[in-house]
């Protein structure tokens, strides 16, 4: 049988192109150019850990908007490893996802482990702070030094050891199109004097990741181009949040500089616009920024207005799985019995293929029963919400309505906070 043509394009290399901007505002509009395609900004990134979006075809993505999918160098490098991509010749290939692709460098994920806040960041900056949270627990599964991180594997509880340039070979094996620099992701728990450690660190490993990029680029000559982003850390600091941005944003290593960056690490979500803003007004205006792991409506505006380009977040996918959907009027559980006779579409405004289709009712049944399926047409319905949600911030952003739309919309939308990376 003939493969499903999809209709992404390609070009031969990474660019990114400002196409609109309004006057007094970081916010705009774009579009990056990838081997595999084009993006066009600000987009959400669907979340496809493992190279899958967790019960949902390929085919479903591109149909429910999403223009490129992101992957985690950790889980890959784990099972099956990344050299099984290499062969495979490379992420898209391998899943049959023939769009843009991201890999996360698998930093946040070792370093994770080791900490213990699991798979959500604290995102309330008023709780305890100490380092022993990551520093002094014998029973830890992972160990920074300043070459890198050891860390046992979740799987088997098999030990193994990223560095900067193990992560920028395992990321150029899988072969997404856009890579992040390995960086320390440190929590709000933290003290000062450890983020100002951990930045510092990540600054040397920032020069080491484009040092081996160049030398994986150099030697994989007739792959396609992989673009590396730049990580900025700096908690919730003002001063070792721009000092990152501005060392990072200016950083070139023997001609190679960052092709973008990512914004990471502790986010305490009151302070998410301003964090982000210090950040976005330090970088270098003509690159792409990337938040990393944020996803929840209400933070998705606020990285848009402060001039972040893509996102990415496990949250849709994951609660979906739980019943739990987004609409216009908030978030909710489809397993709860009020929806046992509601033949309703989960939100009546959404053109996805569940909502066009399927009822709460049917839905209710699914989750009620543990059919698979659920997992399917709820993860449907979520990635479409967010995605369609960025694409019409990205539409009232060309018709100069963002406050209109914004407003409008978190007027309707019950308020719900999430952070997550998977
Ligand atoms: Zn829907």
């Amino acid at each position: 049988m003939k493969k499903r043509e999809l209709r992404f394009g390609s070009s031969l290399s990474f660019s990114f192109e400002i196409k609109h901007s309004p006057d007094n505002s970081l916010a705009r509009v774009g579009t990056i150019s990838t081997p595999h395609g084009q993006i066009q900004t600000p987009a959400f990134i669907p979340v496809g850990t493992k190279a899958t979006v967790k019960s949902v075809l390929p085919e479903a993505m591109a149909d429910l908007g999403g223009q490129a999918l992101l992957a985690n160098a950790y889980h890959l490098y784990l099972q099956p490893g990344s050299d099984v991509l290499d062969e495979a010749g490379g992420l898209s290939e391998f899943m049959n996802w023939p769009g843009p692709t991201f890999t996360d460098s698998g930093g946040f994920q070792v370093l994770s482990l080791g900490v213990g806040f699991k798979k959500v960041l604290a995102m309330d900056a008023q709780t305890f702070r100490r380092d022993d949270v990551i520093a002094g627990n014998k029973e830890r599964l992972a160990h920074v030094d300043d070459e890198g991180v050891t860390f046992k594997s979740h799987i088997d509880g098999s030990m193994h050891r990223f560095t900067p340039e193990i992560s920028m070979q395992v990321q150029h094996q899988i072969g997404a199109d856009i890579m992040f620099a390995f960086d320390e992701c440190t929590t709000l728990h933290n003290t000062r004097p450890y983020q100002e450690l951990a930045m510092d660190r990540t600054y040397a490993w920032a020069i080491r990741c484009l040092d081996e990029h160049k030398r994986l680029t150099d030697e994989r000559i007739g792959k396609p181009y992989q673009a590396l982003f730049g990580v900025i850390q700096g908690a919730q600091y003002e001063d070792l949040r721009k000092k990152a941005a501005g060392d990072l944003g200016g950083m070139n290593s023997d001609g190679q500089s960052f092709d973008g960056f990512g914004i990471g690490g502790a986010l305490d979500k009151e302070q998410l616009g301003t964090i982000v803003g210090w950040v976005n007004q330090t970088l270098p205006e003509d690159k792409p920024k990337h938040l990393l792991g944020i996803g929840a409506p209400e933070d998705l505006f606020v990285g848009v207005e402060n001039g972040c380009d893509t996102f990415d977040c496990v949250l849709a996918s994951r609660i979906a799985r739980t019943s739990a959907v987004y609409t216009m009027e908030g978030r909710f559980n489809l397993s709860n019995s009020r929806f046992k006779r509601d033949f309703t579409p989960i939100d009546d405004e959404c053109d996805c293929y569940t909502c066009t289709h399927y009822t709460r009712a049917y839905m209710h049944h699914l989750f009620r029963g543990k059919e698979i399926l659920s997992a399917t047409l709820a993860t449907i319905h979520n990635e479409r919400f967010i995605v369609r949600l960025v694409d019409q911030m990205r539409q009232a952003l060309v018709d100069g309505n963002f406050a209109e739309m914004k407003s409008d919309f978190l007027g309707r939308y019950k308020h719900r906070s999430g952070q997550a990376r998977d």
